[in-house]
């Protein structure tokens, strides 16, 4: 099997860990690991003095968490809406009915700042939700012209790092953003099944709201004191998060994140060989997304049928190849070549 989706392939010794045995939840070794992994997170995405809440939920939990507990505070929301992620900030804005204004940016372009700015300025909002890689479309945000938007119009900033995390350059401390989300199953490369919510300094005073109770954010603060979860977590997943979590401290973010970026410039060169094109303005270093020519319909499915996996895209002739966790340059050549057989049927 070869996975060109999201976590991708994994090496063997984070696989085995999921199939060992795991420690109680409430004892002080559990504890150990839950703190050490919020001392590493933190510090992979730069945000000193802040918090890390874990949910044991997929990225969409912890996007619920932040709209219930801190969202819900605040008068007005703007929303980025690049593609289906940006559009599901929406949904839970209307769901728990937060009023909200979206920005719509087209297909795969990057936005213009210039008319984001006088949007902002026009609406008034006090919080901002974005994503900073819109994986829907393989299209890359600048959020360092976000958050100067953000801090000249005095709008709190929340960032969906759910697929730039480990794979594109983002500090948190630098960029002012108030709460970052990220997950298990995207650049840390391990199952889904665990999402990560970093709370910024600046913000711990708050009192949040109290409209979710698995998801809320005093009960779990209270519990992360000790180095506990309220509620039982996924703590199989949690032994292969620190493992994972001890190797990319010691890699170091520069390295991880030029890997996965070597990886994406050689499979978009095999793409500019094969004639086909990539829509997004500036890519992310995540995903490539691509057109084939011809027999996008049968692409998928054929795929599979040699046991590898990579994402429709939702439009026609179009997909989407992972660059996260284990991949060669060996194994690119081979999925083009693949691709490339499938296309010319
Ligand atoms: C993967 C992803 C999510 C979360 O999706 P889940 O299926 O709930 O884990 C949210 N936002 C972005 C940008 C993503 O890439």
């Amino acid at each position: 099997m070869k996975s060109y989706v999201f976590p991708g392939n994994i090496e063997e010794r984070i696989l085995r860990i999921a199939g060992e045995p795991f420690p109680y939840m409430r004892t002080a070794l559990f504890s150990e690991i839950v703190k050490d992994s919020e001392r590493m997170l933190l510090e992979l995405i730069h945000c000193p003095g802040g918090r890390v809440i874990f949910y044991t939920a997929s990225g969409t939990g912890a996007m619920d968490a932040v709209v219930t507990n801190y969202v819900s505070l605040k008068k007005k929301a703007f929303i980025i809406a690049g593609g289906s992620f940006g559009y599901r900030w929406k949904s839970l804005c209307e769901y728990y009915q937060v009023q909200n204004e979206v920005f719509e940016v087209p297909f795969a372009r990057d936005i213009d700042y210039a008319q984001l700015e006088n949007a902002v300025a026009a609406s008034r909002p006090d919080v901002f939700l974005c994503q900073h890689h819109e994986t829907s479309t393989g299209q890359l945000f600048d959020l360092k012209k976000i958050s100067a938007i953000c801090r000249k119009h005095n709008v709190s900033l929340v960032v969906d790092a759910i697929s730039s995390f480990l794979s594109d350059d983002l500090d948190m401390e630098e960029l002012n953003i108030d709460i970052c989300i990220t997950s298990s199953q995207k650049g840390l490369n391990i199952a889904p099944g665990l999402s990560f919510l970093f709370l910024s300094p600046r913000i711990l005073q708050t009192d949040f709201l109290h409209k979710s109770y698995y998801f809320d954010f005093a009960e779990n603060l209270k519990n992360l004191e000790r180095g506990q979860t309220p509620y039982s977590p996924a703590t199989s997943l949690f032994m292969q998060l620190h493992a994972r979590l001890k190797e990319n401290v010691v890699l170091g973010v520069d390295k991880i994140i030029a890997s996965v970026r070597a990886k994406a410039l050689y499979f978009r060169e095999l793409c500019r060989q094969n004639g086909w094109e990539i829509p997004a303005e500036v890519p992310s270093n995540c995903i490539t997304g691509f057109f084939v020519r011809q027999n996008g319909d049968i692409l998928f499915n054929e795929l599979l049928k040699q046991d590898i996996f990579i994402m429709p895209g939702g439009t026609p002739c179009y997909f989407r190849v992972s660059h996260l966790g284990v991949q060669s340059e060996e194994d690119l050549d081979d999925l083009a070549m693949r691709i490339k057989e499938i296309e010319y049927r």
